[in-house]
């Protein structure tokens, strides 16, 4: 399978504006912001990759929730209380970067 740019970000051979990170997620502000805030946050484990949320395995399962979790954890933290949570599945649902990832996108600014 092909290295997809977030698997170059992991591995840091392009940079990132990396705005959390733990020892199972990243997250980063999206290149092409849709929204005053638009972060991706993505897992990190080689055994927590998927390409798509339409290939879950019962191994990958819990990452959306993971992300989730984690989203909602760094909106309490950064005090953003209002954003959206969207994964793109699929060319024809958007998603041009076959690893999963969360979009967070809120009209809020992100407060570094
Ligand atoms: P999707 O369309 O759901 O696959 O979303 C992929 C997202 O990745 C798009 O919103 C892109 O703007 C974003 N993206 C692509 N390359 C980079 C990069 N090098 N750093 C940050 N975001 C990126």
């Amino acid at each position: 399978m092909a290295k997809t740019v977030f698997h170059k970000i992991l591995a840091k051979e392009i940079p990132a504006d990396i705005v959390y990170e733990d020892e199972n997620v990243l997250a980063f502000n999206d290149i092409n912001p849709k929204a005053p805030t638009h972060i991706l946050f993505i897992a990190k484990k080689e055994s927590d990759f998927v390409a798509s949320i339409a290939e879950l395995t019962d191994q990958t399962e819990h990452v959306p929730t993971m992300l989730i979790r984690t989203a909602r954890m760094f909106a309490q933290e950064k005090g953003i209380d209002g954003y959206q949570l969207k994964f793109h599945v699929g060319k024809d649902g958007g998603q041009e970067v076959p690893y999963v990832h969360l979009h967070f996108l809120s009209q809020q600014t992100l407060n570094t």
